[in-house]
């Protein structure tokens, strides 16, 4: 691992809050540091409050905040003498712990201050530099990872044993180091959570953090802890992603996005002893609500797997709970025996996500099982961080629920102005598009995450299977077909291969848009309903759109009913 620190680029920061946003960036950049608003960074400095009185400061990142975007306003200002005051306590539960951080903050608007917030206050450094990093995480999660640390470190590193994040951490170090020289530390360990650095120069607490990850990193491969894999064969039916798509869907009771991870790291960690390494728990506890405590394993009878799945955790939760209220107890992510994987999420990207942690998992448990053994927290130290207060509110937090989220839907001719305005209504409504047009340009203008686009000729079946893999493979399924049609095109191709999907979509519709002298009468072979739309040359495309969302968000009309025609 090396610094991506660049003097040049760093002259151009001035101020202490500067100079944190640089270096937490710099950290954010590197997947197997950070991942999607893990890790978090501080820096001690001071300003004038209104009555000229000078205060210290803790600039903290603020909950909500990734550290490969984050800006000035993502970090929390809060007065040091309140954190200070607050780790001297014997306890403080969570909430209390969140409030009184906010009343500490000298900007009510600024974001809620990072849970570990006392603990960066403890640390006697200017700047301290907080990672999940992969590589220290690997080998804290083995059989024996202390030694391995101690081995590896010496006693340049504070290492300390597991516990919960929160007030309890922060409490635990303070108390254990009350006596202690920070000054002859490099950096501290937390034991199946991450890495800690610290100094009073930004550039030196950021290169501790590169340093001790690079050490770690070299001790992995002179244990020949590395993973070099060949590439995969991989064969999937696509009826029965599409099928384990719906099924998550009943269970989780909403519209599901499924993400297909065919990479060959994925498809041959599927080939491995996962009945074994792959129920052991996650890599850092903080991933457990993005992931769950374990995956699904998917044989030859997804169904019954899956039941399995749900009955074992519930027990789980039955083993571990005070007075929680129980999660939907589906998978947030699959693995297919011998196949590939699958993340499961309320929209694209909450599967990304989970297909991203779960690649740095796979990989780290691969190389920790040749490092003696990958060996996770157990269950009940994972069910503490799922069902945890403070996580909770997190997820709650960015539970907003559009109209169609979770759902996918395929249009045709996505080139034209039609199509672009309902891809667009329907994509802000929530649902994942695949845009198909003969025009390659397509490909250029739905190019998201979301929003996918494919050259497509709809009269030929071999393109409309490689659209239907690609919804598949991308989204788990269709839900909705906009077909736009003009006199030359060949519909009932369109139809018949998507028929067996459209079935097992959620809440299926089919909606034509056609010019006033089509006639499709006979395009209607589906039970799908089927909505139609005949628009005049000139028609506004915000209302043609305004009408396919409606349309697709009522699937109880009776179908052949279900015709507008608009001048
Ligand atoms: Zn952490």
């Amino acid at each position: 691992m090396i610094s991506l620190w660049k003097q040049e680029e760093a002259n151009k920061y001035k101020t202490d809050l500067d100079l944190r946003v640089y270096t937490s960036r710099l950290l954010g950049r590197d997947s197997s540091l950070v991942l999607h608003g893990g890790g978090n960074t501080s820096v001690k400095s001071s300003a004038t409050n209104l009555f000229n009185e000078t205060q210290d400061i803790l600039y903290v990142k603020g909950s909500g905040w990734d550290l490969a975007t984050i800006e000035a306003e993502g970090f929390a200002p809060v007065k040091m003498d309140m954190l200070l005051k607050m780790a001297e306590l014997k306890e403080l539960n969570d909430p209390d712990m969140v409030k009184y951080q906010r009343l500490a903050m000298t900007n009510p608007s600024a974001p809620n201050p990072s849970v570990e917030a006392i603990l960066h206050a403890i640390i006697p450094f200017k700047f301290v530099d907080h990672t999940h990093t992969d590589a220290v995480v690997t080998i804290t999660n083995t059989k024996n990872g202390e030694a391995k640390i101690k081995e590896l470190y010496g006693d340049k590193v504070l290492i300390i044993p597991y516990i919960m994040p929160g007030f309890v951490l922060a409490k635990l170090i303070y108390d254990m180091t009350r006596d202690v020289d920070w000054s002859k530390f490099d950096g501290m360990v937390l034991m199946n959570h991450g890495l800690f650095t610290f100094n009073d120069d930004a550039k030196k607490s950021y290169e501790k953090t590169i340093e001790l990850v690079d050490k770690a990193e070299n001790y992995l491969a002179k244990n020949k802890a590395t993973l070099h894999v060949d590439k995969q064969s991989l064969h999937v039916e696509l009826l029965e992603l599409a099928s384990i798509r719906k099924e998550i869907s009943n269970i989780k009771n909403h519209a599901t996005i499924s993400i297909l991870n065919d990479s060959d790291e994925a498809i041959y960690f599927s080939k491995q002893n996962i009945e074994i390494i792959s129920q052991q728990g996650p890599l850092t506890p903080d991933h457990v609500i993005r992931t769950k405590r374990v995956p699904a394993i998917l044989g030859n009878d997804f169904k019954s797997d899956l039941e399995d799945y749900v009955k074992t955790y519930k027990q789980y939760f039955k083993e571990n709970k005070k007075d929680e209220t129980l999660l939907n107890p589906a998978p947030n992510f699959a693995i297919l025996k011998n196949g590939a994987t699958l993340s499961f999420g309320k929209n694209t990207k909450e599967a990304k996500i989970i297909k991203d942690i779960n690649e740095h998992t796979f990989e780290a448990i691969l190389k920790a099982e040749k490092l003696g053994g990958y060996k996770a927290l157990s269950p009940a130290e994972i069910f503490e961080v799922e069902y945890w207060s403070l996580e909770q509110a997190k997820l709650k937090k960015s539970t907003s629920n559009p109209e169609f989220a979770g759902k996918i839907a395929i249009l045709t001719q996505a080139t034209s102005e039609k199509a672009l305005a309902i891809a667009k209504m329907l994509n802000s409504k929530g649902a994942a598009i695949i845009a198909l047009d003969v025009n390659p340009k397509v490909q250029s203008i739905f190019n998201k995450a979301d929003m996918i686009g494919l050259k497509c000729d709809t009269t030929s079946q071999e393109d409309i299977k490689n659209a239907i893999a690609l919804a598949v493979k991308s989204f788990g399924g269709i839900d909705i077909l906009v077909n736009i049609s003009s006199n030359e095109d060949n519909n009932n191709l369109v139809f018949q291969e998507l028929d067996a999907f459209l079935k097992l979509g959620i809440d299926s519709n089919i909606i034509n848009i056609i010019t006033p002298n089509l006639d499709i009468s006979d395009l209607n072979s589906s039970d799908i309903p089927i909505h139609t739309i005949v628009s005049g040359l000139n028609t506004d495309t915000n209302i043609i759109a305004e009408l396919v969302c409606t349309m697709a968000g009522k699937t109880f009309l009776n179908t052949q009913d279900s015709k507008i025609t608009l001048k």
